[in-house]
């Protein structure tokens, strides 16, 4: 199975642009969603089993279903494009190269919730991406399919790009919408889940881009297509971005439900010479890592849990067996460290302490007895705050832990890196 969605005109000159967008068949569907009504689009997207493409890997059509239909409050609908999580570099080709796709996508979503609002928060860093969108809207409004009266129809729909500024809990829902709203970015407690209380306190439904990008082919090809894509509950194709030691890092689509191994092996070009695979982390960084002898799997939400990790963002990051277990770990827990908003002691001062302790294992100064404390300070931070950013720096790490723990028990009997920081 090779059929691609959402990364058909990637290839093409100027993909782009309005023009291009509707030489190859775009806007057509929006036109006709128009005429649905919004319960007939989510039960489509139901049908779909379309799963959130951010991290969580929730039903886009359940969590459409959330919003309250007895309101007359203002909705809106909010694109999550802040792809923070390290390893993950999907959601920033499909605004730069197809940015009409994400658009088209947001005109049904918002007619499915009822919003007549909606906004894309991107990363402060992605300039190209934020200005490719601005075109995109602009080309958008002067064409008539956004704004005041879309398609003729009387629906109306203003879209606007809001910039973060680089934090990465501001990926999660409750963050982006405070930092949205001019406020300090920090999560919210839940309940009121945002579908009730959200943006500017008005029903919201926050998704992400990969996962909008996905909306108008099935509403174009009906949701049981899209999910004939996938595997059992888990319909479409998935954007992998894949970087760390193998041949061919990238961009890939892929029917979901992949076998994993066989990806990295064949479509991906396999180990880098002379290295062979240590470790997978298979969808960004704050996904259990995964040794060799368990990734000849399907890659689904629901396969990766069985063995423990998470399909995540999409972002696999391949480590080879000249890398450092320890040092690597070292990495990803200084950055967990900086990006704690602090609100929460268990992930404030826990984030902090895991940074430190494994520091100085990697530096071969540190004990036996720290290895366990790292065990038992990861898990107790689990579950224990407002947002999953504790668990995003717990969970690598307890797997780090058990899974290598002879490199980290080598730190202490040498007391040095045995691999003296290589990285590969
Ligand atoms: Fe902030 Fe960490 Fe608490 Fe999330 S878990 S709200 S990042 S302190």
């Amino acid at each position: 199975m090779t059929e691609k969605v959402l990364t058909t005109r990637f290839g093409l000159e100027n993909s782009h642009t309005l023009k291009v967008y509707e030489e190859t068949g775009g806007y057509q569907t929006a036109k006709k969603c128009l005429e649905m009504t919004p319960d007939e689009i989510i039960d489509e997207v139901k049908k779909a089993n379309l799963r959130g493409r951010g991290g969580a890997g929730f039903p886009a059509g359940v969590k459409w279903g959330f919003v309250p239909k007895d309101t007359s409050k203002d909705h809106f609908l909010v694109i999550n494009a802040d792809e923070g999580e390290p390893g993950t570099f999907k959601d920033r080709y499909l605004m730069r190269l197809d940015p009409h796709q994400l658009l088209e996508g947001m005109i049904i979503a918002s007619r499915a919730i009822r919003a007549e609002y909606a906004y894309i928060y991107v990363r402060g860093e992605m300039w190209l991406e934020k200005d490719r969108l601005d075109e995109a809207i602009a080309e958008a409004e002067q064409a008539g399919y956004l704004g005041e009266n879309l398609f003729g129809t009387g629906n109306k729909l203003k879209i606007r790009v809001a910039t973060g500024a680089g934090a990465y809990v501001c990926g999660e829902e409750t963050a982006l919408l405070n930092s949205l709203e001019g406020k300090r970015g920090e999560p919210r407690l839940k309940p009121p889940f945002p579908a009730v209380v959200g943006a500017f306190g008005q029903p919201t439904i926050i998704n992400n881009v990969e996962t909008i990008s996905n909306v108008p082919h099935i509403m174009q090809k009906g949701g049981e297509w899209f999910h004939q894509l996938g595997v059992d509950g888990d319909g479409g194709t998935r954007i992998i971005g894949i970087s760390g030691a193998v041949k061919k890092p990238g961009i890939y689509e892929l029917p979901v439900g992949f076998n994993t191994k066989s990806f990295i092996e064949d479509q991906a070009g396999g180990m880098l010479d002379g290295l062979s695979m240590k470790a997978l982390i298979p969808g960004g960084s704050s996904c259990p890592v995964l040794k060799p002898d368990e990734i000849d799997i399907p890659f689904s939400n629901d396969s990766l849990k069985s063995v423990g990790s998470m399909a995540g963002s999409g972002g696999m990051i391949v480590i080879s067996d000249k890398t450092c277990m320890v040092r690597a770990m070292e990495n990803l827990a200084h950055f967990y460290a900086h990006e704690s908003c602090g609100q929460c002691t268990p992930c404030r001062e826990g984030t902090h302490f895991l940074h430190l302790i494994i520091k100085r294992l990697e530096a071969g100064q540190g004990t036996m007895e720290d290895i366990d404390k790292l065990y038992r300070l990861a898990n107790n931070m689990e579950g224990a705050t407002i947002c999953p950013l504790a668990e995003a720096a717990a969970w690598p790490m307890k797997s780090f832990i058990t899974k290598f723990r002879d490199e980290f028990e080598a730190h202490v009997t040498l007391g040095r890196c045995p691999m003296n920081h290589a990285i590969g």
